[in-house]
């Protein structure tokens, strides 16, 4: 008989797919009544599988699945997973940390140069026949730039590798500084904007990155300053935000994730200094296949008593 999989989200066709071959999988997040679909199968339920835009594993949750042994993270970030109350029970948790990686340091490119360099208002320049009535105007240069990275971890370092192949100069900020790089550390945030022109943040989402980025570190950017943000809306305010542009107090934004995504407020869709994607930075058919694959090779290994491939931590 298949083992039953809880799944919270959906992962891409392809492996959702292998994963139905396989186990037998319910999808939580299609059930009419999933209070009762959890208690009808809460004694079978070994291996949730979760994704960062699916139904959030709560504590609710785990507590009412008593054979709960593994909770597999379609995905990078684990903010939507509520990994105390996992350890508690001793839990483990696996997620799929380096499939998006370089996708989502591209997508942080993508957004620097658009937004530095006007692409998308370019863009729509062409099309509306602009182009005949005058030249577009002069826009900003990345070279010799220097960017700041917040979170300093694998996309983040991935980030400044591209940043620095386009001649940026690069600085970081993270919670400690990293002896094998070259760059220039900052510990303070704030400190850190004043000092560059593009401030990326790479970080975590989550409580002790909530509201990071805001007023007073919009005001150390300054009015030449572009604000990029591929980590998660959780760490901007987002009023903060929007007042800083709205006051053009920083010169622009690109933006891959929001506070109240996939709704994103009406002011920023107003705004012409401001490039907007809908959270893309890893979301590439090969990092998602990738994904996917690493979540089924985890489970696997665990129904067959052997090591995980991607434990996350304690
Ligand atoms: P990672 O390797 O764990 O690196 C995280 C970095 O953030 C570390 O350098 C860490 O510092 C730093 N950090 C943690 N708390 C911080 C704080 N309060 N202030 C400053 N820096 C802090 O993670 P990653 O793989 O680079 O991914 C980073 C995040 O990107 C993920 O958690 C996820 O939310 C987001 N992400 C977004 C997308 C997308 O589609 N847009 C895709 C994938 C991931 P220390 O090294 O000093 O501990």
């Amino acid at each position: 008989m298949k083992k039953i999989v809880l799944a919270l989200g959906a992962m891409q066709s392809t492996e959702m797919d292998i994963l139905e071959s396989e186990f037998h999988v319910i999808k939580l997040w299609k059930e009419k009544d999933p209070e009762a679909t959890l208690q009808a199968h809460k004694l079978q339920v070994q291996v949730i599988v979760s994704t960062y835009n699916g139904m959030p594993v709560t504590k609710k949750i785990i507590e009412a699945l008593p054979n709960l042994e593994l909770i597999a993270q379609y995905g990078a970030g684990l903010n939507n997973i509520d990994v105390a109350a996992a350890r508690a029970r001793d839990i483990a948790v696996i997620s799929t940390p380096d499939s998006p990686t370089r996708d989502t340091a591209d997508t942080a490119m993508a957004l620097i140069l658009t937004t530095l360099r006007r692409v998308v208002e370019a863009d729509m320049f062409v099309r509306v026949g602009k182009w005949n009535s005058g030249a577009f105007p002069a826009s900003t240069s990345l070279a010799e730039k220097t960017v700041g990275i917040c979170g300093f971890g694998r996309i983040g370092q991935a980030i400044a590798k591209r940043c620095s192949a386009f001649d940026m100069k690069v600085v970081y900020n993270s919670r400690s500084q990293k002896a094998d790089q070259p760059y220039q550390f900052y510990s303070d945030l704030k400190d850190m904007a004043s000092n560059v022109d593009v401030l990326v943040m790479a970080c975590p989402g989550g409580d002790e990155t909530h509201h990071i980025a805001n007023a007073a570190v919009f005001k150390a950017l300054g009015s030449k300053g572009y604000f990029i943000n591929i980590a998660r809306g959780s760490v901007v305010n987002t009023e903060d935000l929007l007042v800083a542009l709205s006051n053009r107090a920083i010169a622009g934004a690109g933006l891959d994730v929001y506070e109240t995504e996939p709704s994103v407020p009406q002011a920023l869709i107003s705004m012409d200094n401001v490039v907007l994607l809908p959270h893309i930075g890893g979301g590439t058919v090969e990092a998602r296949s990738n994904m996917g694959q690493l979540v089924i090779a985890n489970i696997k290994a665990h129904f067959n008593g052997e090591p995980l491939i991607s434990p996350v931590a304690a």
